[in-house]
């Protein structure tokens, strides 16, 4: 397709955002089975949930401009996704390959992050304000992932530092970490 005007550019990244989601629609279960930590587990069976609905925002968007939103492949997703699919796929210390993957799901939020903000804006400047709020709705959800991403990592690697923060923040939500769960230990606490 060639770029010639604003909303040509616009609508290339929401495909590219569309096929991104995709592919991490299909990469997420793989990483509930790969994680340990019942938390991590829990956190990217929502954020999977979260994605599907991501992904019908685009198509929405899409209807709405009357054009299709597949026929593009995210490169970038298909590196990180890669990269994510070598934690899967590592023997070793279970909460160590927890970290890896925390590592890979991070990068793929801030990946998202940065797509989602530049689509946003695009939008914004196209007076598309409904298209707008939807991807500032999916930009807030993506730095919500990254930051319990961040609190769960912090919890499994440096558990007194992470009791500090939150005896400082005041916040009683925050748990002990678990060094490793039972097979069949699948409760959540919120
Ligand atoms: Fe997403
Ligand atoms: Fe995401």
């Amino acid at each position: 397709m060639s770029l010639t005007s604003l909303q040509d550019l616009y609508l290339d990244q929401i495909r590219d955002l569309y096929s991104a989601e995709q592919q991490i629609i299909e990469a997420l279960p793989k990483m509930v089975d790969a994680a340990t930590n019942p938390k991590l587990s829990a956190g990217f069976t929502k954020h999977l949930e979260q994605t599907r609905q991501q992904a019908s925002r685009l198509e929405r968007i899409g209807k709405r401009l009357e054009q299709k939103v597949t026929g593009k492949k995210c490169k970038g997703m298909e590196g990180l996704l890669k990269e994510g699919e070598e934690a899967v796929d590592e023997d070793g210390d279970p909460q160590m390959i927890d970290a890896a993957l925390i590592a890979a799901a991070q990068r793929v939020e801030h990946y998202e992050i940065a797509a989602y903000g530049c689509a946003r804006a695009y939008a914004e400047a196209l007076g598309l304000d409904d298209d707008a709020t939807v991807l500032q709705q999916t930009l807030d959800e993506e730095a919500e992932t990254d930051e319990q991403l961040t609190k769960i990592s912090l919890s499994m690697l440096n558990p007194d530092a992470q009791a500090d923060i939150a005896i400082e923040r005041g916040a009683d939500r925050m748990e002990a970490p678990r060094r490793q769960s039972r097979p069949d230990d699948t409760e959540v606490r919120p």
